[in-house]
């Protein structure tokens, strides 16, 4: 990786200035010596100016990042960016191969896996290698998910603002990706998530959730397009987008989880907004007997993500994801 001049050179990507290169980044090895690569998009602007770095899969099936970001290309106009965008395509290409949310070989979460370590597993080593080139030459991080196969998410960011000058950055950043909910989550609920270890070395980052449920609309892939272009306006990458999107404001992460197992039968919609006691769901048996109502235990939330409707869960496994409300 280097920025020499007006050349980028990501990887394999060598970007001149007003072109879009395309190429890979190796973030280690199969067995048989083999690079497990993930591929990268470098956009280089008409002006110098800013670095976004973009990324996508994280969690293997979730494929509305990497297509938000295609989306975003295909409209983008080299001669009104300033700077450059970096877009890491499939930041766990192993998960994204096998189709499933973890690291097959490890079984780790790569989001709970930043910033990595040269000589950890296999994710931890995935991690730091996109990481550390992340961290070296982008000014702003978008981590671009939606949901997986299990979970449904309403359109939301995450981010986290202690009330310091980075924290505010990281404030502003989300405001500007467009997602009517905004979650100031404190810095110990998703140890090891990107956006957090982006923020640890200084630089303002966010989440971006929309879709889920093993499938994605074309809302959500303009909700990622439009994150991007969004994030872009805030660096004065790009002039400034469109519309403004009325936002809730949320606070700390709750993952509800089941203690019986058996069919979910969702009583509520991602996007909602609950009191103490609310229902959110029931587990029904095979026999369809209800063994357990899932209720909302906080105060006032939002429910950012909630289980795929009639989807077989066991005991201990994730319902719903509420975020605080005032
Ligand atoms: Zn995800």
């Amino acid at each position: 990786m280097s920025i020499e001049g007006d050349f980028v050179r990501i990887g394999t990507a060598e970007a001149a200035s007003s072109t879009i290169s395309k190429g890979t980044i190796t973030l280690g090895e199969y067995p048989d010596g083999s690079a497990i690569t993930s591929p990268v998009i470098v956009a280089q602007g008409a002006a110098k100016g800013p670095v976004l770095w973009v990324q996508g899969c994280v969690h293997g099936p979730e494929i509305a990042g990497p297509l938000g970001i295609q989306a975003f290309l295909a409209k983008l106009r080299l001669d009104t960016l300033r700077g450059t965008v970096v877009c890491l395509l499939t930041a766990n290409p192993l998960a994204f191969r096998d189709n499933r949310r973890f690291t097959p070989q490890d079984g780790a979460n790569l989001n709970r896996a930043y910033p990595g370590h040269s000589e950890g597993a296999l994710s931890e080593l995935m991690a730091h290698r996109s990481f550390s080139i992340a961290v070296e030459i982008a000014d702003a991080a978008l981590d671009l998910h939606s949901g997986g196969d299990h979970l449904i998410c309403a359109h939301h960011v995450f981010y986290h603002d202690d009330g310091s000058v980075l924290g505010s950055r990281s404030a502003a950043l989300a405001k500007s990706v467009g997602a009517p909910f905004l979650c100031n989550v404190p810095v110990n609920s998703l140890i090891g998530a990107a956006f957090l270890s982006f923020a640890a070395r200084g630089k303002p980052a966010v989440l971006v959730e929309s879709g889920g449920g093993a499938r994605v609309t074309p809302e959500d892939i303009e909700n990622h397009a439009r994150a991007i272009r969004g994030a872009a306006a805030l660096l004065e990458m790009l002039p400034a987008d469109d519309r403004a999107v009325p936002s809730k404001q949320g606070g700390d992460l709750l993952i509800l989880r089941s203690t019986r197992g058996g069919v979910f039968h969702p009583t509520a919609a991602p996007g909602q907004t609950l009191v103490q006691g609310d229902e959110i769901g029931r587990i029904v048996n095979l026999f369809g007997e209800v063994v357990e109502i899932s209720r909302c235990p906080m105060t006032r939330a939002w429910l950012a993500a909630l289980r795929r409707p009639y989807m077989p869960v066991y005991s201990g496994d994730e319902i719903a994801e509420l975020s605080a409300l005032a």
